[in-house]
């Protein structure tokens, strides 16, 4: 018996609570992790919370990021003792996931923990910091420069929104923050932001084409304000769009991407290749800085766990919240 979040779903209704629960829960796999922590994504909060269909197996343990030690490994990849990292793969939504005391996965879909991170350390950045590294890499991959102008981050009090400030303001980029809390507007100038925008100045109907104000964007957000976005890229810029926090509707035109050539780069994080991840860790090792970490991330115990991915769902969460198991 371990102890984890389960998600149940019956005659009795969606559900999800703190439980003892038996190893037979685990499905296959050629790898036993004992976990010692996780994170709470937005997508964790949508399993949690039932609000979207997130979760297509049940019982499920959610938790769709994971650090651990490897206790049992048949394919030969790891050791026991090895330390493990795991983002994505459907974990947490059709595969147990980190919310738990133990996990059983499949080797291919882990990487060693990346050198230079503690297991929190790495849990702080999570699926959020590492999708926001894979969003910078799609600008730089379409030339966005730093000396092209503005960057403009949608959600960024959000995990993702957060570090993918950080990033880009480390990598020499001027930032922009598109956030409905302008109050937080000093925890973002902490993190390299110099411009606050309301949010609420991108979520009405825009023009097809409006003004040219920034070079290139990382977009959690979707909907308008992705469509907003995309009419005030300059020629030749490009949006790096990860997330649907606003809705996952597109009410775009064509205009910006047939008269300034603007590109609509679409960021996955989850069924990326192991070459994909490692070159991210890699990066976000060179990167981030410890102090960074401390200033985005909470930690929280694991019977906090249901509780916070609820208020991240109603945008009550700041930044990262790291769960010790
Ligand atoms: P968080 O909940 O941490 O952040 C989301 C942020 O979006 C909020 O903090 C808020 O920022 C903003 N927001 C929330 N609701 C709305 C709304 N109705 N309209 C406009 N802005 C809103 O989530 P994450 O950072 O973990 O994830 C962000 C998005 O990226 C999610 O949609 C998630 O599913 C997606 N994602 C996708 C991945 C991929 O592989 N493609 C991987 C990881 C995440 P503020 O308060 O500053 O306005």
């Amino acid at each position: 018996m371990f102890k984890a979040v389960l998600i149940e779903k019956d005659e009795q209704g969606y559900r999800a609570a703190l439980k003892q629960v038996d190893e037979s829960v685990l499905p296959e796999g050629d790898v036993t992790v004992k976990v010692s922590h996780s994170t709470l994504n937005y997508k964790d909060g949508l399993a949690i919370s039932g609000k979207s269909p997130v979760v297509r197996q049940f019982p499920m343990i959610p938790g769709i990021d994971l650090v651990g030690e490897v206790t049992e490994c048949t394919s030969g990849k790891f050791n026991v003792g090895d330390k493990v990292l795991l983002n994505g793969f459907g974990v947490g939504e059709v595969h147990c996931g980190g919310l738990g005391e133990v996990a059983r996965l499949k080797s291919e879909w882990l990487i060693p923990l990346p050198a230079g991170f503690t297991p929190a350390q790495a849990m702080a950045i999570g699926t959020a910091g590492y999708t926001a590294m894979l969003c910078v890499m799609a600008l730089e991959k379409q030339g966005v420069k730093p000396e092209d102008g503005t960057v403009l981050v949608t959600g960024a009090n959000g995990g993702v929104g957060s570090f993918a400030i950080a990033l880009l303001a480390k990598l020499g980029y001027t930032v922009a923050a598109s956030t409905g809390r302008v109050n937080e507007a000093d925890y973002l100038k902490k993190l390299g932001a110099s411009e606050i925008i309301d949010r609420a100045t991108l979520s009405e109907k825009g023009r097809p084409l409006g003004k040219e104000i920034w070079a290139g964007a990382v977009d959690t957000v979707g909907s308008q304000t992705l469509a907003n976005v995309c009419s005030q890229i300059k020629y030749g810029g490009a949006v790096a769009a990860c997330g649907l926090a606003g809705g996952f509707d597109l009410p775009a035109t064509v205009m910006p991407f047939i008269l300034r050539g603007v590109t609509l780069a679409g960021v996955d994080s989850v069924m990326r290749s192991l070459e994909d991840r490692q070159q991210a860790w890699t990066r976000l090792a060179e990167l981030v800085d410890a102090s960074v970490l401390d200033s985005i991330a909470v930690t929280i115990p694991l019977e906090d766990a249901i509780e916070t991915a609820n208020g991240l769902l109603e945008g009550k969460v700041r930044g990262r919240v790291v769960v010790e198991i």
